[in-house]
């Protein structure tokens, strides 16, 4: 069987797996990202052991967090990655490895995994969302990856929701991210427990976004209110994409989406009230998945995508 490697190259740790052709990680490392250079190292480290157990693969893919460069295979600049500047990280592995490598960001190539191994197969017009830290999204439309101008397409985390809301990391104000990714649930918390003591939440030295989900299903009453404005949020920038690209399924993935059952309903009730009911009528949103293994199988499902075409 056809294997391929896939690295997901991240903020804290660098995951690497051998993929099948059927999207299943028969093998995986993982270890710290640090520099470049002993990053890489260790990156030839894993995949000379995994070439090793197959003799063959069929190319390498690579989720990188963006800013990247698609076409010279380059990351650029990602601020959670301060020591990678402009390094030509899919031309190093080919000169080593002699296959194709192909490097995107880690949203794109999520979006890419979800739809050839995930719950978007046969879906022509398909949309990745990870609701976590941040939002960030990938999509594949008329059955093939779009990434855009310069793989930069689904940046829907700062689609504009409340044009007063908060400011964003991007410098913008109330951007879909900023006003519903794990990390604004919990900033609204902590803002909120200032007026209100009785919740159980006041009692939380630093809250986070599952803790807030956690005191919603103990009935706290400040958490339901809390969930209830997520779901508000998440059914009004999920509404902005379903307008905009008419997708034939949503998935979403990431930490925010393990609480699914807490907002499901409320979310999809606040798109079917306002979305046009031409798009509402033809997608469906789902949870993604492929769960914790989308970094490693989207970044090897470059190499398959390339392969189909
Ligand atoms: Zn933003």
């Amino acid at each position: 069987m056809n294997c391929a490697i896939g690295i997901d190259l991240g903020g804290t740790k660098t995951a690497i797996g051998l993929v099948n052709e059927n999207g299943e990680i028969i093998s995986r490392e993982m270890f710290a990202t640090e520099g470049p250079e002993k990053t890489i190292e260790e990156m030839g480290k894993s995949i000379d052991r995994m070439i090793e157990k197959v003799g063959i693969i069929e190319g390498i893919g690579i989720g990188s967090p963006g800013p990247i460069d698609s076409k010279k295979g380059i990351v650029v600049c990602p601020p959670n990655l301060p020591e990678w500047r402009n390094i030509p990280l899919a031309d190093i592995l080919s000169h080593k490895y002699k296959v194709k490598v192909m490097l995107n960001n880690d949203a794109n190539v999520a979006a890419l995994g979800e739809w050839l191994f995930g719950a978007g197969r046969g879906v022509q017009n398909f949309i990745y969302i990870t609701v976590s830290t941040g939002i960030g999204g990938g999509a594949v439309l008329n059955g093939r990856f779009y990434e855009g101008e310069n793989a930069n397409a689904l940046e829907v985390g700062h689609a504009t929701i409340d044009y007063k809301g908060p400011r964003c990391g991007c410098g913008n104000y109330g951007c879909f991210e900023a006003m519903a990714s794990g990390t604004a649930l919990a900033r609204f918390a902590r803002e909120a427990i200032k007026e209100r003591r009785d919740s159980i939440l006041a009692g939380y030295e630093r809250i986070r976004a599952e803790d807030v989900f956690e005191a919603a299903k103990m009935g706290d009453a400040l958490a339901v209110k809390l969930v209830d404005d997520e779901a508000l949020y998440l059914g009004v920038g999920l509404t902005n994409v379903i307008n905009s690209f008419n997708p034939g399924m949503i998935a979403i993935g990431g930490g925010v989406s393990k609480a699914w059952d807490m907002y499901y309903e409320k979310m999809m009730q606040v798109i079917k009230e306002r979305a046009l009911p031409t798009n509402y009528e033809v997608v469906q949103v789902v949870r993604a998945k492929l769960g914790e293994d989308i970094g490693i199988v989207g970044a090897a499902s470059l190499v398959y995508n390339l392969s189909m075409e």
